[in-house]
């Protein structure tokens, strides 16, 4: 194979964004189509990407005081089903397992498209008194929902995630705590993914089965399509009262807890790979990048020696970041420099026998493709410096993008001639009412992604679809 084939085997994104996605995924070795229907096999370089999520989330989390733990994948079904709403919104979803050992099982087991009633359960057995509230909890897990269509990382009917559960004393606790969860997916995926949020309320038909109130974090992607890229919701007492999760309180009296959930999945990786990268492949910010710096040895045999030890040096240098030397004897630097680019690393640095010559090494940059020589003391400097400008380049660069694709419209031909167009995010005027939303949808493809809340505010219009006048504005758009 050559050296440019990588490059070649990607569907340039003008030409077709869907096969650019999933040529990026595969050719990255991110992900494969698994035997299963539905499901993906997350690849090391993937999951290395994963990983670094999982990380990053994992201590803020722990930072607010939740602690991780683990429940069970399969849900009886007399449990999943006491929450009406709950069942109704994932019923078609769920597979079952009906026999096992040989025999059929007496009662049908759930697998968990979400684990609020298993945990519920256990936490209604766990509570007892106002003392031990708020319990905060957190599983990194996986949770199917069984799919017709398979889109690596967007649409899988397994697929990685964390789900935070919580039980409060009354509604503020709660309250709080789902809109501080909120904050911190908004603030890792804006500020760790580069990747910038329109942030709202779910309207009623949007939001969670069985949730009061979901708030989200809604991307927008390069094809001018929105990524719900997180959610957290307010559950109030709905589920702590059919599952009995009631403490004593002060007052003597036993009261039901409130509750809330929250949850990002791998899905954030499709956002990464479809709001950054390029024609080249995949592009990482480098504060979410598993190697932020590839260090790329050029030689001859009697060369060898001086360039590889000179590589390792560079590395000890650079400890701290996430640096690896491509050392392997069987890739020439070219395969090696476009294998890297498709993997989206943000810088690339190459050390041959001349740089050594001129006390250098060269530059690279993932982001622009600008290639500079930076002088062997100086290294350590510039990498630091310039990991943290193509971090915030490409945070513009994508704000950019979002501002160049938000459109204000306010009659129903406008938004299907965007929709049909470039798509992009519209904030429209929005009277409330569920058959206005209900037509949208149907007319344009669009769905209300996040109504105002609180800071997130999308001003006022007249109801793009019954046109009734000064209601609040939504952000609408084509989701994944
Ligand atoms: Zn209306």
């Amino acid at each position: 194979m050559s050296e440019k084939s990588y490059v070649e085997r990607i569907t340039p994104q003008e030409e077709d964004f869907s096969r650019w996605y999933t040529d990026v995924v595969r050719n990255a070795e991110l992900a494969d189509y698994a035997p299963v229907r539905g499901c993906i096999v997350v690849r090391p370089p993937g999951y290395a990407i994963w990983e670094t999520i999982q990380d990053g989330l994992d201590s803020k989390f722990k930072e607010t005081g939740v602690e991780n733990a683990y429940f069970p994948m399969l849900i009886p079904q007399s449990i999943f089903e006491k929450e009406a709403e709950h069942i109704e919104g994932f019923a078609p979803e769920v597979p079952w397992v009906t026999h096992a050992g040989g025999e059929e099982l007496s009662e049908r087991l759930g697998v968990r498209p979400s684990s609020e009633t298993i945990i519920g359960t256990m936490f209604a057995k766990w509570i007892e008194s106002y003392r031990e509230l708020p319990v905060l909890i957190n599983q990194w897990c996986s949770v199917m929902r069984w799919e017709k269509a398979t889109y690596p990382f967007l649409r899988t009917s397994e697929f990685l995630w964390q789900e935070g559960h919580t039980c409060h004393r009354n509604e503020d606790s709660a309250r709080e705590r789902a809109e501080m969860m909120l904050e911190i997916y908004r603030s890792f995926i804006e500020d760790e993914m580069a990747i910038p949020l329109k942030v709202g309320l779910k309207s009623e038909s949007e939001k969670f089965a069985g949730a009061v109130d979901t708030f989200t974090v809604e991307a927008l992607m390069q094809d001018g399509r929105a990524l719900q890229a997180g959610t957290s919701h307010y559950l109030g007492d709905g589920f702590a009262k059919v599952l009995g999760i009631d403490y004593l309180d002060e007052d003597g009296q036993r009261k039901p807890v409130h509750q809330t959930s929250w949850g990002v999945s791998h899905r954030l990786i499709g956002g990464l790979i479809m709001v950054h990268g390029d024609d080249r492949g995949l592009v990482l910010p480098p504060r979410i990048a598993p190697t932020q710096v590839v260090v790329v040895p050029i030689y001859r045999d009697e060369t060898r020696t001086t360039v590889l030890d000179s590589c390792e040096n560079l590395k000890h240098e650079l400890s701290d970041q996430r640096v690896h030397v491509d050392d392997r004897e069987e890739y020439t630097p070219g395969w090696k420099f476009n294998e890297w680019e498709l993997r989206g690393v943000p810088i690339r640095l190459e050390l041959g026998p001349r740089d050594l010559e001129n006390d250098q090494v060269m530059l690279v940059r993932r982001d622009t493709g600008d290639k500079m020589p930076v002088k062997r003391d100086e290294v350590q400097e510039t990498v630091d410096n310039l990991l943290q400008e193509i971090q915030s380049n490409m945070y513009d660069k994508a704000q950019n993008f979002v501002d160049e694709n938000t459109h204000e419209v306010d009659s129903m031909e406008q938004l299907q001639e965007i929709m049909q167009g470039p798509r992009g995010f519209v904030i429209a005027g929005w009277c409330g009412s569920a058959e206005c939303e209900a037509k949208i949808k149907e007319e344009t493809g669009a769905t209300i992604r996040c109504l105002s809340y609180k800071e997130y505010d999308y001003g006022i219009g007249k109801c793009l679809c019954c046109g009734e006048e000064e209601t609040p504005a939504v952000v609408l758009a084509r989701a994944y």
